[in-house]
């Protein structure tokens, strides 16, 4: 996915005249040196990513409501600011900071920091303490926005400890996830599933919400752009396959297998080309509404997932454009996100496992192995066999995300898992994934049901529940976590307590 931009997070540090100009001057000495070395770290979300960077910029120290009010305008109207970094180095009366606030439009992360890590015990005087003074000058700013009730991320500590850098690009990760939601748009090929419930939703409240543009399509626009594709396109892609994947001589050798084949090629570059023209960075597909296609997309879909584009099965819109934004949120690092179903259970009570797969669409980033290209029949949808990528999911720690409409808010649910080895699944001829839920499968599903969260979900292999935790927070959504420390009776709790909480917020 082209995109070439560079994202930048401002740094702005807050103070006041009454210091003088050389303290002033000190101050944005060591601001500068701050933003530098939030800059160095936030540059390294991109290290593997040719197309989006993410810089930290100094900002001119802040005394005057006149400049605060002018930088927050600035922060909103500038496409490329992803959100602000605020630092009170000095005490800075955080009166003048309400009509800045007041239009503040991106996310915030108020770094609660000092330039000195150490007391000087013996050498420390009063101008020491009038210049290290973050301690009550970030608590001024701190009440000023409880006051007016603006979300923000707080982070604690010295500014080299390595927890604070990390705390910072976990936030700066969830900053572009937020910014990508806010832009993107999402291909729906037919419509849902019939009569399945949660994954349907309020487009008009996404859009208001989350930023997300939904637009149908019958499934024939693009059946005809399928149709279009140049056979030429379609060999050099086919040795494409047969250089990144195991593919089965017999394919390569039968005449009709060979010739889905090249139609799963058409579909992909078809679809490809839709999706580009339209500037949609997500899709869904219905094995219900394949009129003009021959066979259920499946390895295009994973292939299409694999360069980036969020996906969600049976018109599910909303897993999507999850899925979009956690793989902007996880850009860059070892491992992957995908589309995932919760399938089938192992109950053994010496270790209960889910799992999760889907008809064909999972996505190879997050495959152990070279995936093995091949082709079987589909037991629904009365089409030709697909061919797919069939692959174990890599082990190690994962987490399940779920989006769903609750009728007055959107709830972003998360489960913490471990993904873990599976037996040989000979007769499976799917992409698969096994885990371990945590705290444990009871406790787990019990506490997802209860929630209402959905059988399909965003699957993370890179994201920690941190970024999913800021992305609600900057989306203005519910968010619930069932990890570790989960209880089935804390849980419910929480649930009511968070009804009432936004049944409030709606009258209010
Ligand atoms: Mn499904």
């Amino acid at each position: 996915m082209q995109k070439n931009e560079s994202k930048k997070l401002w740094f702005l540090t807050g103070s006041q005249h009454l210091y003088g100009s050389e303290t002033l001057g000190k101050v944005a000495a060591n601001s500068r040196e701050i933003a530098a070395a939030l800059d160095a770290t936030a540059s390294r979300i991109s290290e593997n990513e040719k197309h989006v960077q993410v810089r930290v910029v100094f900002k001119p120290v802040l005394t005057t409501p006149g400049d605060i009010l002018a930088v927050c305008r600035e922060a909103g109207n500038d496409p490329s600011c992803i959100g602000i970094i605020c630092w009170m180095h000095t005490f800075s009366p955080a009166q003048m900071w309400i009509g800045g606030l007041r239009e503040l439009k991106k996310p915030m992360l108020h770094l609660h920091t000092q330039h000195n890590r150490d007391i000087p015990w013996d050498a420390i005087d009063m101008d020491f303490m009038n210049l290290n003074q973050s301690a009550h000058g970030d608590r001024e700013f701190g009440f000023i926005c409880s006051r007016m009730g603006i979300d923000r991320h707080v982070v604690t500590g010295h500014w080299q400890d390595p927890e604070v850098l990390a705390g910072v690009t976990h936030w700066a990760r969830a900053a572009l996830g937020r910014d990508e939601s806010l832009s993107l748009r999402v291909a729906r090929f037919g419509d849902n599933m019939r009569d399945v419930a949660v994954t349907e939703g309020d487009k008009v409240e996404a859009g208001l919400q989350m930023g997300w543009t939904v637009r149908g399509y019958g499934v024939g626009d693009f059946a005809a752009r399928v149709n279009g594709v140049p056979g030429s396109d379609v060999q050099t892609l086919i040795k494409e396959y047969r250089e990144l994947y195991s593919l089965s001589g017999k394919i390569m050798q039968d005449k009709s297998a060979l010739l889905r084949l090249e139609e799963a090629a058409k579909i992909e570059l078809g679809l490809l080309e839709f999706l580009e023209e339209g500037g949609y960075r997500a899709f869904t597909t219905t094995f219900e509404d394949l009129h003009g296609l021959s066979q259920l997309p499946g390895l295009a879909v994973q292939r299409l997932m694999e360069k980036g584009y969020g996906f969600g099965a049976e018109g599910d819109w909303k897993t999507a454009a999850l899925v979009r934004c956690m793989k902007v949120m996880g850009q860059g690092m070892e491992g992957g996100t995908s589309f995932m179903e919760d399938y089938t259970y192992h109950l053994d009570p010496s270790g209960m496992k889910v799992l999760g797969a889907h008809m064909l669409e999972v996505c190879p980033s997050i495959s152990a192995a070279k995936p093995k290209l091949e082709l079987h029949p589909l037991s629904i949808g009365g089409k030709d066999d697909p061919p797919r990528l069939v692959f174990p999911v890599a082990t190690g720690k994962a987490l399940n995300a779920t989006l769903l409409d609750m009728g007055n808010r959107f709830r972003l649910l998360v489960n913490t898992v471990t993904s873990v080895e599976s037996p040989e699944l000979p007769r499976l001829p799917v992409a698969r994934a096994l885990w371990v839920p945590d705290p444990d499968l009871k406790v787990a599903a019990t506490a997802w049901i209860l929630a209402g969260g959905a059988h399909h979900t965003g699957f993370s292999m890179v994201l920690e529940p941190l970024h999913l935790e800021h992305f609600a927070l900057m989306s203005g959504i519910e968010y619930l976590l069932i990890d570790k420390e989960t209880s089935v009776r804390e849980f419910k709790k929480e649930l009511r307590w968070n009804d009432m909480y936004y049944g409030l917020k709606a009258k209010g």
